[in-house]
């Protein structure tokens, strides 16, 4: 904070493009526009280097669930850094932050997931899982049920594992991936490949590929099918009613793992405590990360059944991180916990929260650039579209018109994403209605200057 309170932007930028690498960013080119440099944040607004206020309709990478700059998270991690900084979890030791958010987390996971194996972040936890099934099946006599299914367009991580997990091809298309072993299937986006279908068929056409790929690879082979409840990062994919119910009847059929990928959904954001607690599943792991902390520190986990535990237990599983269960992480993710249950953020977000953003963004689907309005929860994506009857797509498809909204956004004071041609939208669960009549209201004028 010295460096950004003393500095100008151009001279910080400048220091930016010379030494700092960006994730998933075309370096060169943002050294010639210069990086917006964010200098601190309260509530659901950013304060960049300029002094400019930008509301976070993102929460950065939707993580920052409580909003910015809660005091108490900080006086936690204080409290945790000056009693017990670090320790590890490997030899034979524990200690009470690990030890305390694990029960929590048992506590609140549905069903019989009881047992949590932490992880630094979302990819880390998804590494965990591809080898974590695998070894429970080789546990179990079956070492040949290694096989993995998930979705093209699915987002679980950028690792070698967890981005061979995910189906994104351009990010495949570095560094030798997918690794053997993990197959994808057709992903239930009703909006861009659903056709002349109706969503009902088409969600249930897109689960019947599963046992389509089980049966083609041999169900002795398959160890589990991993899914985000809803899609993220593919651009708030919302599958039909159809798609869930029938993709778990398959897991279960074929005795094949059901991994719930809850980094986005989990901790509130589609209304329940899980996202497959909204779409009616019961999965066998869950994956959970960003969430859990609202960001305010780097912490993920899976949270796995007493089955799965029962066997993982009596072997020893050769893996984990030297920050798994890490104690200032676990002790800020527990106070996030804390916080949410104290104000009643679940109740905030059925009752005050959700009424409003759907509403506003009901009113934004009336746009003549927006296609529909796919929601769940606090999660939305405004397709961008030339033409909404028939779903069309723009002639510069790839993302060029969702690109230009994005910019305009930015230039409103507004962090919307944009995934292709679609604005993503994933508030602080604690926005108030007030807050979400100021970003409906920047979001109409992105709108109007791109259309
Ligand atoms: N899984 C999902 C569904 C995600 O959205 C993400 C990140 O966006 C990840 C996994 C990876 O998490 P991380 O970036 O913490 O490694």
């Amino acid at each position: 904070s010295t460096i950004t309170n003393h500095l100008p932007t151009a001279e910080l930028q400048a220091l930016d493009a010379a030494h700092h690498m960006h994730p998933f960013t075309t370096n060169d080119e943002l050294a010639a526009k210069g990086a917006r440099i964010i200098t601190r944040a309260s509530g659901v607004y950013l304060t960049d280097s300029d002094g400019n206020e930008i509301l976070d309709a993102m929460v950065s990478l939707w993580c920052v669930n409580l909003g910015y700059g809660k005091p108490e998270m900080g006086q936690v991690a204080a409290r945790q850094m000056n009693e017990l900084p670090y320790y590890n979890t490997f030899f034979q030791t524990s200690h009470v932050p690990a030890i305390a958010l694990a029960s929590k987390l048992a506590e609140l996971a549905p069903g019989d997931l009881n047992h949590v194996f932490f992880a630094g972040s979302g990819s880390e936890a998804n590494d965990t899982n591809l080898r974590m099934v695998r070894t429970y099946w080789a546990q179990k006599g079956q070492p040949e049920k290694s096989h993995i299914i998930s979705r093209k367009n699915a987002y679980h991580g950028s690792s070698v594992g967890s981005g061979s997990l995910g189906g994104m091809t351009y990010i495949h298309e570095q560094g030798g991936m997918p690794i053997p072993g993990i197959h994808h299937i057709g992903q239930p986006d009703w909006w861009s490949e659903g056709g002349d279908q109706t969503p009902e068929a088409f969600g249930l056409a897109r689960a019947q590929e599963l046992e389509e790929k089980i049966l083609e690879l041999g169900a002795e082979k398959v160890a589990a099918f991993i899914g985000e409840p809803i899609q993220g990062a593919g651009g708030v994919v919302i599958p039909p009613s159809t798609y869930w119910p029938e993709i778990e009847r398959i897991c279960r059929k074929y005795d094949v793992l059901l991994i719930a990928d809850e980094v986005i959904c989990g901790f509130g954001r589609t209304g329940n405590w899980f996202g497959s607690q909204t779409v009616g599943i019961s999965p066998d792991i869950m994956t959970i990360a960003k969430g859990l902390s609202s960001g305010y520190a780097p912490i993920g986990g899976s949270i796995v059944s007493d089955e799965i535990a029962a066997v993982m237990n009596a072997c020893e599983f050769n893996h984990g991180y030297t920050y798994s269960g890490h104690p200032v992480c676990a002790a800020v993710a527990l106070e996030n916990l804390r916080i949410m249950e104290e104000e009643d953020l679940l109740g905030h977000i059925r009752n005050t929260a959700m009424p409003a953003l759907h509403a506003a963004l009901e009113k934004l689907g009336e746009h003549p650039l927006v296609g529909t309005v796919n929601v769940s929860g606090m999660m939305a994506s405004l397709p961008l579209t030339p033409h909404k009857e028939s779903r069309a797509k723009f002639a510069s498809d790839g993302g060029t018109v969702g690109y230009m909204c994005r910019e305009h956004c930015f230039a409103n004071n507004l962090v919307m994403r944009h995934v292709g041609d679609r604005m993503i939208i994933s508030p602080p669960l604690v926005i108030t209605p007030e807050e979400i009549d100021v970003f409906a209201a920047r979001a109409t004028l992105a709108l109007d200057a791109t259309y």
